[in-house]
């Protein structure tokens, strides 16, 4: 039988036995893998050099089939888990949270049945590793280690999940002294599928397409998983970019149990193309980002040697170093390399099915099963022979963070807005990572700016969290490398749109933030019998009007600036309830007024009179009526699952906005009478037929509002719906603007790759200069927008001078990596265009305006386009 691996350290491998061993496999596979067909069993997995206890059950004895035979769905998987939790004890299991779809997250955790004695002790003395002012006394020769196994977080990268039944199995039943001496010196935190509704999508898709003759043709149904996959969570969110921001329920609850016990090592089972090998991290040492200490990648290297031995035992090909990256923190192998932790990212080529033919050969299911098992166990050799070295660096990581803090100019950041729920938001992301938050204690203005006591909050740098803090607050626009494999910038201040000042001096410090919620509005001047009025700033005034239409009260938006009796001053943008005339409703007015106040947190003012001497009255014309929106978003293949979920997202979870999701394929035989509101995230729309475009054109003559994106300005474009004129595209020339007949000057061939990544455009913040009287601007107050902006979609502006309500100016870099020739496109362009076409509107933005539900500052854009779309003057039109 195949060994694969050891419990310690190899002191040096025999060349010819790893040979003998790698022949031994390959035989192994030839005789029980036949082409497609691949049987197997515990066997093929598991050390043979340990006895299994037979009290504990297999995997197949719970859920009806060998691990490997069919992909495994999460109800079974959580069935299993439980069953190991009744079996063993060396396993506790407990759920930290559900998913979109109510499905459990587990988190078991598996030590020596004497630590689970004392399990809340131990992590309570690991913790103070993490805290400078205790940890000086620790004996950590004398402390368990902690690892966190995390499986799947892409569901259709689905070997990991599988394999985590494998190592759970094994940690539980695997007898004799090396795992007893082992389990006494580790807790093992292991998460079994971090996307369990990804994981269902897939697994239910495979396994109803799988034949008794399994098809390894790349072409076959059970390869071609339909969009929108299961790699994304029930919104089609990449939950591997959600670490750092955690807007996702998946995330807040790992990130908790995270940070309660602040585990040493962190591994992140993935799966890459199927004619790939197998990948483990480090990453391109170019691309760590800087506030990753060096000792981090030294340990990642170290650790690495661990997977390589175990991997050359079972004769598999691996690669590191030379892909991926460790530079946003929003990743599940990047995000614990800030937290004094060791974050691993695996790749297994996919077999994206039961078996796929490859360059290598047929990708088995079990093969792709057993290198993940296999990496999972030479992870917890590399933390057991690594110890104390491992819980030493954790503990230099923290202590040195204070001192970094003493030597940074910058002793806090104080940051707030107007609009007190985009600020709440920030801080519950701050207290989320155990950072110390706290309220001014008085009003201040800093460089002119006002931050409100009860909305600002601050955030000393003098704490063990500084680096984390950080890689939160930087800008940044330099770097070692031109190529990124996400994003090259997050400055969250910026993302949710917030004032915020650096302070080189610690200001008064107000009481720590204990507890984060929004405070009811108020509502002013009491119950009113001729009209409410409330601004439209706070971020879930969208919700709140959507509220009273979907309840059939008519109100009315201002577009122009009026007073309240008591001298209060409303501007563009707010919105006008009349009471009188809407008797019919009877209390259901005063019932939702209630709901706004409550739950949406906004302020509402009794207006007695509609007399206006200093602005405009109340009857005027000056207010517009704002219709109920009947919205279908466009979705399904050749549309971005991304963009589009983070629509879906903030109009159905965060506004409660109902929405139609309509796929592209039944577009054409749709009946457009049903919407007012059609969305088109950015998309190739090839499905799209001719005649439907007809119908669409009719549809906008006659009133409708369409609401593009991105790409799919393009297609708008080309189907004759707008006209959004873009900037030709830089491809892989540095200097566009130069003379076509010169001789470009000559480059390496080897550097082709490296010239191409680098006019990606990877995501970076940009500040764009808006007009406030524009209706796509009501709700804001600043006339500078900061933006985020990926891709290379560059909009000229409009020959119209109303017709550029959002652009670009000459040095609107903020933060990020962008290439030359591409930031020159990107100056003085414009952010979005209006085209009018008879009673219609068709509005064109090409950046993503709620970019994975943490880019907060610019959602506003977004509903203001879907409510006072209609009301845009045809005469600002491109
Ligand atoms: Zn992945």
């Amino acid at each position: 039988m195949i060994k694969t691996v050891l419990f310690f350290l190899f002191k040096f491998i025999n060349l010819k036995s790893a040979m003998k061993k790698f022949l031994l496999s390959f035989l192994f596979l030839s005789t029980f893998c036949l082409n497609a067909y691949c049987q197997v069993d515990l066997s093929y997995y598991l050390p043979d050099s340990v006895e299994y206890n037979p009290a504990i059950p297999t995997p197949k004895s719970i859920i009806g089939h060998e691990v490997g035979d069919w992909h495994i769905s999460h109800d079974r998987l959580v069935n299993y888990m439980y069953a190991l939790d009744r079996a063993s004890d060396r396993i506790s299991l407990e759920v930290t949270g559900y998913t979109h779809e109510a499905r459990p997250l587990l988190l078991l955790t598996i030590t020596s049945p004497q630590n689970h004695q004392n399990i809340e002790a131990i992590r309570v003395q690991h913790i103070q590793l993490t805290d400078p002012a205790k940890s000086a006394f620790l004996d950590t020769k004398n402390m368990p280690a902690v690892c966190y196994l995390g499986h799947s977080i892409h569901g259709n990268e689905p070997s990991g999940s599988n394999a985590s039944l494998l190592t759970a199995y094994y940690l539980a039943a695997a007898q004799g002294k090396e795992i007893e001496e082992y389990l006494s010196n580790t807790v093992i935190l292991l998460d079994p599928s971090f996307n369990p509704d990804g994981l269902h999508r897939f697994s239910s898709w495979v396994n109803s397409r799988k034949s008794h003759v399994i098809s390894a043709d790349a072409a076959d149904m059970e390869h071609n998983e339909p969009w929108p996959s299961g790699r994304t969570n029930h919104y089609w969110f990449d939950l591997n970019r959600d670490w750092l921001v955690a807007q996702q329920p998946e995330s807040q609850a790992r990130i908790k149990k995270f940070h309660q016990w602040k585990p040493n090592v962190l591994t992140d089972h993935h799966e890459m193309g199927t004619n790939a090998t197998f990948f483990f991290q480090p990453g391109v040492p170019s691309r760590v980002h800087p506030l990753t200490p060096e000792k981090n990648q030294e340990l990642t290297r170290k650790i690495g040697t661990f997977h390589a031995r175990a991997l050359d035992e079972i004769g598999s090909l691996y690669y590191t170093q030379e892909g991926f990256d460790d530079f946003y923190y929003g990743k599940g192998s990047t995000f614990p390399d800030v937290q004094g932790a060791v974050g691993i990212l695996f790749e297994q080529a996919s077999s994206r099915g039961h078996a796929q033919e490859s360059v290598n050969g047929i990708l088995h299911f079990p093969f792709t099963i057993r290198n993940q098992f296999t990496t999972a166990l030479s992870t917890l050799t590399a933390v057991y022979a690594m110890r104390t070295e491992l819980l030493n660096y954790q503990r230099d990581f923290f202590k040195s963070a204070i001192s970094d803090a003493s030597k940074d100019p910058v002793k806090a950041i104080v940051f707030g807005s107007k609009d007190n729920v985009r600020s709440k938001m920030l801080a519950e992301i701050i207290t989320l990572h155990t950072i110390d938050l706290y309220k001014p204690s008085s009003t201040q203005t800093i460089n002119g700016k006002s931050f409100d006591k009860e909305s600002s909050y601050i955030v000393t740098m003098n704490q063990a969290q500084y680096k984390i803090i950080k890689g939160m607050f930087e800008k940044r626009t330099q770097f070692k490398d031109s190529l990124f494999y996400d994003i090259s910038t997050w400055t969250l201040p910026l993302a949710l749109g917030l004032e915020y000042e650096e302070l080189k001096t610690l200001p008064a410090l107000g009481e720590k933030v204990a507890e984060l919620k929004i405070p009811a509005g108020k509502l002013v001047g009491g119950k009113s019998d001729y009209a409410y009025v409330f601004e439209s700033t706070g971020y879930y005034a969208p919700r709140a009007m959507n509220r009273l239409l979907q309840h059939d009260v008519r109100i009315k938006v201002a577009t122009d600036p009026f007073y309240h009796s008591s001298g209060k001053r409303f501007e563009r943008g707010s919105i006008f309830v009349p009471v009188a005339g809407q008797e019919k409703l009877g209390e259901s007015i005063e019932y939702l007024i209630q709901e706004i106040l409550q739950k949406d947190g906004i302020d509402i003012y009794n207006f007695k009179t509609g007399l206006d001497y200093q602005g405009v009255s109340l009857g005027s014309s000056s207010f517009q009526v704002v219709h109920k929106p009947d919205i279908a978003m466009i979705v399904g293949e050749g549309v971005n699952g991304n963009d589009a979920g983070e629509l879906w997202h903030l109009l159905d979870e965060r506004m409660r906005i109902p929405v139609t999701m309509l796929p592209a394929e039944v577009f054409n035989r749709t009946n457009l009478n049903e919407y007012n509101t059609l969305v088109f995230p950015s998309g190739s729309y090839t499905s799209i037929n001719d005649a439907s475009k007809e119908k669409l054109k009719t549809w906008v003559q006659n009133g409708g509002i369409v609401i593009g994106f991105d790409a799919a300005l393009n297609w708008l474009t080309t189907a004759g719906l707008g006209k959004f004129d873009m900037k030709p595209s830089t491809g892989s020339s540095e200097t566009p603007d130069k003379d076509k007949r010169e001789m470009p000057a000559p480059r390496a061939y080897a550097d082709i790759e490296e010239f191409r990544g680098a006019q990606q455009s990877p995501g970076a913040i940009f500040e764009a200069v808006v007009d406030l009287t524009h209706p796509l601007l009501y709700g804001y107050f600043n006339t500078k927008m900061p933006l985020y902006k990926e891709g290379n979609l560059y909009m000229e502006k409009s020959k119209n001078a109303y017709g550029n309500p959002i652009v670009f100016g000459g040095s609107p870099l903020l933060s990020g990596y962008i290439s030359k020739p591409n930031y020159e496109k990107l100056k003085n362009s414009s952010v979005v265009g209006v085209t009018a076409l008879g009673r219609g509107r068709v509005i064109g933005f090409t950046e993503n305006l709620s970019f994975r539900a943490f880019w907060l500052g610019t959602n506003k854009l977004f509903t203001n386009a879907i409510f006072y779309g209609p009301i845009i003057n045809e005469a600002s039109g491109r």
